[in-house]
């Protein structure tokens, strides 16, 4: 969904069209379940400011079984024109959500999955109380248990829990 930047009314460009949008995005595995954005330009600065909910395939940080996530994020981006390469921008603290358009063409649906992936968690979980793998045979514990016996708690890390159990001084 390729939106040109000159072409952006004063009033700005309101997107919820969630299928126009969905299936625009790259990845077909991706599922947009909602979109509320507003688009606005100021100059050659554009604004995507909003809100969106998607559901992308994750794997779990525990027993590496591929789950549906569900991210449900706002968004308020900054896009400016993509410098030649021998230019640098200069970014301030505040400008963490900065992104660039080229050739007056922005595209929205890869903004939007920039951002949804930044707010995918950084070790996504199939649940919360998910048990993963066993260490010793490597079974899905969520799926059966094993019959391997716990692990003896590593020494060092008994060494540590007595460090941290010493009154401080
Ligand atoms: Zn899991
Ligand atoms: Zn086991």
């Amino acid at each position: 969904m390729i939106i040109r930047v000159s072409e952006l009314e004063e009033q700005g460009l309101r997107i919820d069209d969630v299928d126009a949008l969905a299936t625009a995005l790259p990845d077909p595995s991706w599922r947009l379940e909602s979109v509320a954005l507003e688009v606005e330009a100021d100059g050659t600065e554009v604004f995507v400011r909003g809100r969106l909910a998607v559901t992308a395939p994750q794997t779990c940080g525990r027993c590496l079984e591929v789950f549906p996530a569900h991210v449900d994020t706002p968004m308020d981006v900054r896009l400016v024109p993509k410098p030649a390469a021998a230019d640098s921008v200069e970014l301030g603290a505040d400008d963490l959500d900065v992104d660039f358009y080229e050739n007056d063409e922005l595209d929205l649906a890869r903004v939007v999955e920039n951002e949804a992936t930044l707010a995918m968690p950084m070790k996504p979980l199939c649940r919360e109380d998910c048990r993963g793998l066993c260490p010793t045979c490597g079974a899905n514990r969520n799926v059966a248990p094993c019959t391997c016996a716990p692990r003896p708690p590593d020494p060092r890390l008994a060494a540590l829990r007595d460090l941290a159990a010493r009154p401080a001084h």
